[in-house]
Formats: structure tokens, C-alpha cells, sequence
């Protein structure tokens, strides 16, 4: 069986998210007041870094933010409060020092447990930017809860972020896994194959769906793994195995370009870098997932 969960991207948050603090507006003013509150600032949903050859969060002063800035609290580090807010780095104070660095090359390059950070506050702040008006009456929202909901001014409704699960899955088979790349994807380049769990379905059918849809592989028992936040801009990563019946693909051309069954060697010369196509990076949960396999005993 595979016994370690393991590491995957974007995970490994340390801070104490206190949700009792987002309940309480005086205990969050007060949050926000002390000398060790700090600010990771994301412009354009790109957090703001110290660059190098190690690069972190740079944790902004309260007096460095715009005032004006979308602010959702984060938790707390130890004792210290953490917050995020959107403000373009070029309107932050001069001598502040960072650089803005892309999302996705943050959740390679930064520590873990900062790269899980720029997660959330990613996901939520997009959250934020793209709801300011009420699904149910079309009134204008504002943010509640330090960012954790929004509330409609005109009827009170209360909306909060959304998470958006998505299963990632190998099917398998004596052996053999099957890997695919869809028409966005680069050349050369071979994934788990992926997709949204509707409204209405568990996991394991959304799994054995997707698979059926995209390549026509009929599978049985479906294995959980591991999952992942992926905050582009709100997915959750389900990464899952499923044992296939048989081998026969029928394609399904307007997702997938190709499909291929690949033996374990295969996958490890790939994850290697010297195999004959190109697998997923660390940093995705699909290379978990090859990874799982070919160093687990299993078919
Ligand atoms: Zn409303």
C-alpha cells in the first residue's frame, strides 16, 4: 500500500488561521494595531518577494500598505498577526526593497510553508475581486468575517470563498499507467489526466467519469492519495488511482490530444529527465502521483 501521505505543493501552511479572531471586530482592529503585524502584498495576485538565491515573503509594515488596499487576515505566526492585501508593488513605500514574482514560480521557489501561505492569500483575494455583487439580489457585497466572507448590503446574504474540487487520476494496470496532454499543454508533455467533480457525484465516481469521458477506460476501485490547493485561482488537487479494465483508449480529441499507457520505467527515466517525454514538475500533484507509483510495489 502506499503508507507515507506525501508533500505536495502549496501545502504546509504553519500559521494558526484563528478563526475566532475573524468573528470578533475589536480583537482583529487590535491585531492589526500591534507593532508585529505584517503584510504579504500581492500585486496582480503575484506575491511581493525578497529575491535571491533563497527568496521569501517579504512581510510588509501596516505603513507600507495603501490604506485603501483589500486586507484579509491571514492568522497568526506565534503571537504575530499576518495579513495579505492587493496593492501594486509600485504603490507600495519606495525603500521597500521586493520584487514581484509569479505565483506559480513562488510555489516552486519559496520555503513550503511560504509558498502554502501565497496559496491562501491568492485564493482568497482573487475571491474578493471577482464578487463584488450579491448572487442572490445583485446588491453590492463588502468583505466580513477579515476576509473569510463577503455580506450583501441590500438583503444580508453572506457568500464565502469557494473552493473547487478537482479529481487528478491514474488509471492503472498491470503495470502500466495511463498519461495524457491536452491540447494547451507544451509538446512533449505528459500528465494524470484531470477534471472538475460535479455537483451531485463522490469522488470516486467523478474519477471514474473523467476517465470513461476522456480516454473510454472503464475502471473499478478507485485509491486516494494525497490532494493539493492549487490557487489558480481556487482548485483542490484529489489525487487518486484507479484500476482500469482493460486497455483499449477511445479518445476524446477535444480535451486530450493524446494518450499513452507507460510502463513504470518509462516514468522514471521522465521524472528523471532523460525519458522520452516530459512529466509534471515537483510543484504539481501529478508528479506526486508518478512518483507514488513507480516507488510503490503495486501494479
Ligand atoms: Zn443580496
Amino acid at each position: 500500500m502506499f503508507s507515507d501521505i506525501p508533500a505536495t505543493g502549496f501545502t504546509g501552511n504553519r500559521l494558526d488561521r484563528a478563526d475566532e479572531i475573524r468573528r470578533d471586530a475589536g480583537a482583529l482592529i487590535a491585531m492589526r494595531a500591534r507593532s508585529d503585524a505584517r503584510w504579504l502584498v500581492l500585486d496582480k495576485l503575484n506575491p511581493v518577494v525578497r529575491a535571491g538565491e533563497t527568496p521569501s515573503i517579504l512581510w510588509a509594515y501596516r505603513s507600507d500598505v495603501p490604506h485603501d488596499a483589500l486586507s484579509i487576515f491571514l492568522g497568526v505566526d506565534g503571537e504575530a498577526p499576518r495579513f495579505a492585501a492587493a496593492a501594486p508593488a509600485d504603490e507600495l513605500v519606495a525603500d521597500f526593497g521586493g520584487t514581484v514574482m509569479d505565483a506559480r514560480q513562488a510555489g516552486a521557489l519559496l520555503p513550503a510553508h511560504e509558498a502554502a501561505i501565497v496559496a491562501q492569500a491568492r485564493s482568497v483575494i482573487d475571491w474578493h475581486q471577482r464578487h463584488g455583487y450579491c448572487a442572490v439580489c445583485g446588491g453590492k457585497t463588502v468583505l466580513a468575517k477579515a476576509g473569510y466572507a463577503r455580506q450583501c448590503e441590500a438583503c444580508k446574504a453572506e457568500h464565502f470563498p469557494r473552493v473547487d474540487p478537482v479529481v487528478i487520476m491514474l488509471a492503472v494496470k498491470d503495470g502500466h499507467a495511463l498519461i495524457g496532454r491536452g491540447p494547451r499543454f507544451p509538446r512533449r508533455f505528459l500528465s494524470a489526466l484531470a477534471g472538475f467533480v460535479e455537483p451531485g457525484e463522490s469522488l470516486e465516481e467523478a474519477v471514474r467519469r473523467e476517465l470513461f469521458e476522456e480516454a473510454g477506460i472503464t475502471t473499478g476501485r478507485v485509491r486516494y492519495l494525497a490532494s493539493q490547493p492549487w490557487p489558480f485561482p481556487s482548485s483542490l488537487m484529489i489525487a487518486a488511482f484507479a484500476e482500469a479494465e482493460g486497455f483499449e483508449v477511445r479518445l476524446d480529441e477535444e480535451e486530450l490530444e493524446e494518450v499513452r499507457w507507460v510502463t513504470k520505467d518509462e516514468v522514471r527515466a521522465a521524472l528523471a529527465g532523460t525519458g522520452d517525454f516530459l512529466a509534471p514538475p515537483p510543484l504539481a500533484i501529478a508528479h506526486t502521483l508518478l512518483k507514488s507509483w513507480v516507488e510503490s510495489g503495486e501494479d
